[in-house]
C-alpha cells in the first residue's frame, strides 16, 4: 500500500545522497515532494530528482535554497504549500568535515553550525507553522551517530548533530500537542559523496576498519536510511516523537 498518499513532503538537501533516496521514496508512496538544494544536480552526478520522479508521473518541484538564508527556507515551504501544504518536513540537509581541534578555524565552526543547526531550528520553525494551521505534520531531523557520541577530529560536526538531537526532543515537546511528531534519524556509515569524497571514510583504512566492525557486515545505503524516514512520515509511527532511530548496522550501542 502507498504509505504517504495525498501527502506533501520538502526535503532539504534533496538533491543528494540520503535526501534524494529519501524524496524517490516517499514518491513512489505518493507523496507530491519539494526538493530544497543548493544546486538541481545530485553530487554524485545524473538527472535532478524531482525530474525523476516527474517521469515516473508524480509531482514534484526543485527550490534553489540555502538553508542558512530564511527567506530561501520560506521560499521552499511557499512551494510545498502551493502543493496543498507541508505534511511532512525533513530537515536533512548537511556538510561533515574532519579536522584536528587545535586547527578549526571560526569561520570553519560558524559555517558547520548554521548550516547543521540553524537551518535545522528555522526548517522545523517554518513547518511547523504550516503544519499547525494544517492541523499536524511530522518533523524528520537528520543527526547522526555522531550526534550520540563523541569522535575525535569531528569536534564540531559532534557538536551540532548534538544540537540537532536534543532539539528535536524540545520541538517534539512543544509541538506535540499541535499534532506535530518531531524525531531524529542518526545514520552510521553510509555511502554518498559526504563519506566517500569530502571525507574519505569509505576506501580510507580508518574508515575499512570500521566497515568491519559492523554486525551486520557491509556500510549503509542511502536506502537504508530513507525506509526509515518513510516509517517516521507515515501513520505507520503515528505514536512515535522525540525518538531517536539510529541506522548504523549494530555499529554504536544506543
Ligand atoms: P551529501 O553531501 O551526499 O548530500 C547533502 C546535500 O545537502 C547535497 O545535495 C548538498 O548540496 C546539500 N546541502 C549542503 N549544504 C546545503 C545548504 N546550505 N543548503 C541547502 N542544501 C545544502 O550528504 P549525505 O551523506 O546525503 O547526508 C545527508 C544528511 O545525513 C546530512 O545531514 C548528514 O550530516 C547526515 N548523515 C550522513 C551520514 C553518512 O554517512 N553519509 C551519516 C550520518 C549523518
Amino acid at each position: 500500500d502507498k504509505l504517504l498518499a495525498g501527502k506533501v513532503a520538502l526535503i532539504t538537501g534533496g538533491s543528494s545522497g540520503i535526501g534524494r533516496s529519501i524524496a524517490l521514496r516517499f514518491a513512489e508512496h505518493g507523496a507530491s515532494v519539494v526538493i530544497a538544494d543548493l544546486q538541481a544536480e545530485p553530487r554524485e552526478g545524473g538527472t535532478p530528482v524531482h525530474e525523476e520522479v516527474q517521469a515516473r508521473g508524480a509531482r514534484a518541484a526543485f527550490v534553489r535554497c540555502d538553508v542558512t538564508a530564511l527567506g530561501e527556507l520560506e521560499a521552499a515551504v511557499d512551494a510545498a504549500d502551493a502543493f496543498g501544504g507541508l505534511d511532512v518536513m525533513v530537515n536533512n540537509a548537511g556538510i561533515f568535515r574532519g579536522k584536528d581541534v587545535l586547527e578549526v578555524t571560526e569561520d570553519e565552526f560558524d559555517t558547520m553550525m548554521a548550516i547543521n543547526v540553524k537551518g535545522v531550528f528555522f526548517g522545523s520553525q517554518l513547518a511547523a507553522k504550516r503544519m499547525i494551521r494544517k492541523g499536524g505534520g511530522s518533523i524528520i531531523n537528520l543527526s547522526s551517530v555522531a550526534g550520540l557520541q563523541g569522535t575525535a577530529q569531528y569536534v564540531p560536526y559532534c557538536a551540532s548533530k548534538g544540537a540537532v538531537r536534543l532539539m528535536s526532543y524540545a520541538l517534539a515537546d512543544e509541538l506535540g500537542p499541535k499534532g506535530i511528531r518531531v524525531n531524529n534519524i542518526h545514520p552510521g556509515l553510509i555511502e554518498t559523496t559526504m563519506t566517500t569524497g569530502d571525507v574519505a571514510l569509505f576506501g580510507a583504512e580508518s574508515g575499512e576498519q570500521m566497515l568491519q566492525s559492523i554486525p551486520l557486515g557491509r556500510g549503509g545505503k542511502p536506502e537504508d536510511v530513507a525506509d526509515v524516514a518513510l516509517y517516521l512520515a507515515s501513520d505507520l509511527s503515528r505514536y512515535v516523537t522525540g525518538a531517536s532511530l539510529v541506522v548504523d548496522g549494530g555499529l554504536s550501542r544506543f
